[in-house]
């Protein structure tokens, strides 16, 4: 387990159908979105640098699911990213979840020794993908109804950590709060592949 890119407009509980739900979108429809946002620059960006890091993605690394959990995506080592359907409605979600799960699994190729189970390295991961996914970009922010702008960044990038990580069932709120704090200027400063955060 990794990573959770938790989308905001997930609403509790799993089990709807999207189409009672009134949100989301088909496993169909979702993918059709995942093949374009391969097509972004963003995301043409972190795959050639998975694959200059020994790391190539396959056609199927990056999967449409139905998800039951109140997540919008997630990245499996080993195994690769899902991007949950029925709690996503554009394309722009869409290719958001996919960059930073794909920074997640950056993280997990370029260190050999990243153990999910530990919090700080959970946490520093998560520090990266919300920070340079732009997850945290202020008019995403305005959608989300949190208004403050100044240091609105690190605020957001911080909640999101935070809800990332203390989902991990290794990670205590008090561990995962520590674990962040503990590794934030590294990791916050840390932008490869980027030169600088987009
Ligand atoms: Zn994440």
């Amino acid at each position: 387990m990794a990573g959770d890119a938790d989308s905001s407009p997930t609403s509790g509980a799993g089990g709807f159908s999207s189409a009672a739900k009134g949100g989301g979108m088909t496993v169909g429809e979702c993918q059709n979105m995942i093949q374009r946002s391969l097509r972004t620059p963003m995301v043409k960006f972190l795959k050639e640098h998975l694959e200059k890091s020994g790391c190539s993605i396959g056609s199927n690394f990056i999967k449409a699911v139905h998800c039951e959990e109140a997540t919008a995506g997630g990245y499996v080592s080993g195994g690769g990213i899902v991007v949950c359907s029925n709690h996503l409605q554009i394309q722009d979600e869409v290719t958001q979840v996919v960059i930073h799960e794909l920074i997640h699994a950056y993280d997990d190729c370029r260190a050999a020794n990243l153990d999910w189970t530990n919090c700080a390295h959970h946490a520093c991961s998560e520090i990266r993908a919300g920070h340079l996914s732009g997850d945290c970009h202020y008019k995403r922010e305005l959608l989300r109804g949190f208004l403050k702008i100044r240091g609105h960044e690190q605020d957001c990038v911080r909640r999101r950590v935070m809800k990332s990580v203390t989902a991990n069932p290794y990670c205590s709120e008090t561990a995962a709060k520590d674990a962040m704090e503990a590794v934030w200027d590294v990791c916050y400063n840390d932008t490869k592949p980027f030169d600088r955060a987009p």
